[in-house]
């Protein structure tokens, strides 16, 4: 099979959103004047992201999920993507596979595969999207103000603890560790929250990383600080048992692929928020608040302020 016929086996699919898509030296996007186009990349490698004996297909769902989840933390509305692919050889099963989960989420979100990459080498997936909003009202990270509150969509920290599970690290028990996994492999991005938090929230960010890493990036960004407390994080039926244990703390507080939506909102805001939940049918918990001290404080089951260790996952740490 020619670099060619792969490109148009697996990866050509109509993309009447767009003025050209795959197949010339470059696709062409029109935008609608008043829309602000917000643009994004995240790359997933295997050995640091993934195993190297990884579901293709869910791989083909994470991968877009992750680029997702960035753009529904911005507010925006997904349009288009890019895929850069390096594969090690053609197997027609995996690129099926791969190909079928990134096209059923992508569908599912409105997105087209308007062009990429694709190369031969040890394997690497790497997704460019590109979404519209609105000039002006993209949801940053700079933005949080003294007062408002914090708050999280879903629940924290089940990837995590299906990673540990995963390294041998702790033991949950099957129905546990099926639904951690889910969240591992096939993280939903909160594209719908996000849309409609513009207008409501004040600043939004995606945990990827860690709740105290991510919200830690509101806070920098922000010049303020916060408050959160441990027995307000949400967290699934998994967490049994798990909340007093050190690693399932750090589970929660720094595990990363949660891709749950952190975001802030003034007080004035609640009922709103509250009936945003209904509408997306996502939980949303408020976990603490905005402060003017610098920092992020984290008070403990027992009222006192936790000392906390690690805040998240940092490749170059
Ligand atoms: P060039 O050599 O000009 O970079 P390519 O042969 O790499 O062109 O790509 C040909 C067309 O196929 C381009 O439109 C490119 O965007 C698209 N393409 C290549 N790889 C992928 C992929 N994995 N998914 C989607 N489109 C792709
Ligand atoms: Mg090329």
């Amino acid at each position: 099979m020619s670099e060619f016929d792969l490109i148009q086996r697996y990866f050509t699919r109509a993309t009447p959103g767009v003025e050209l898509g795959v197949g010339d030296d470059a696709a062409l996007l029109r935008v609608d004047p008043g829309m602000e186009l917000v643009v994004s990349t995240d790359m997933l490698v295997e050995g640091t992201h993934f195993f190297p004996d990884a579901d293709p297909r869910s791989l083909g769902h994470k991968a877009l999920a992750v680029n997702l989840s960035d753009i529904a933390a911005m507010g925006a509305r997904p349009r288009w993507a890019l895929l850069a692919l390096a594969i090690p050889s053609e197997d027609a099963d995996w690129l099926r596979a791969f190909s079928e989960g990134f096209f059923a989420l992508g569908e599912r979100h409105g997105v087209e595969l308007i062009g990429g990459d694709t190369t031969r080498g040890p394997l690497n997936l790497c997704v460019t999207i590109i979404g519209e909003t609105p000039r002006g009202t993209a949801l940053r990270r700079s933005s949080a103000q003294v007062g408002d509150d914090i708050w999280v969509s879903g629940t924290l920290g089940d990837a995590a603890l299906a990673l540990a599970h995963l390294r041998g690290e702790l033991s949950l028990p099957e129905t546990a560790h099926a639904a951690c996994a889910r969240r591992l492999h096939q993280p939903e991005p909160r594209v719908e929250l996000g849309l409609a938090l513009l207008g409501v929230a004040n600043s939004a960010i995606d945990v990827s990383d860690g709740l105290l890493a991510d919200l830690g990036h509101i806070l920098e960004r922000s010049g303020v600080g916060a408050e959160i407390r441990l027995d307000a994080l949400p967290v699934s039926d998994a967490w049994h048992n798990l909340l007093h244990t050190g690693i399932g703390r750090r589970c929660l507080l720094a595990g990363g692929d949660d891709y749950e939506l952190c975001f802030t909102a003034p007080a004035s805001r609640n009922a709103e928020v509250a009936a945003l939940a209904g509408r997306t049918g996502l939980p949303l918990t408020r976990i603490g608040v905005i402060v003017r001290e610098r920092g992020c404080k984290v008070i403990g089951t027992d009222g006192n302020i936790m000392a906390i260790g690690e805040t998240g996952y940092d490749h170059f740490k």
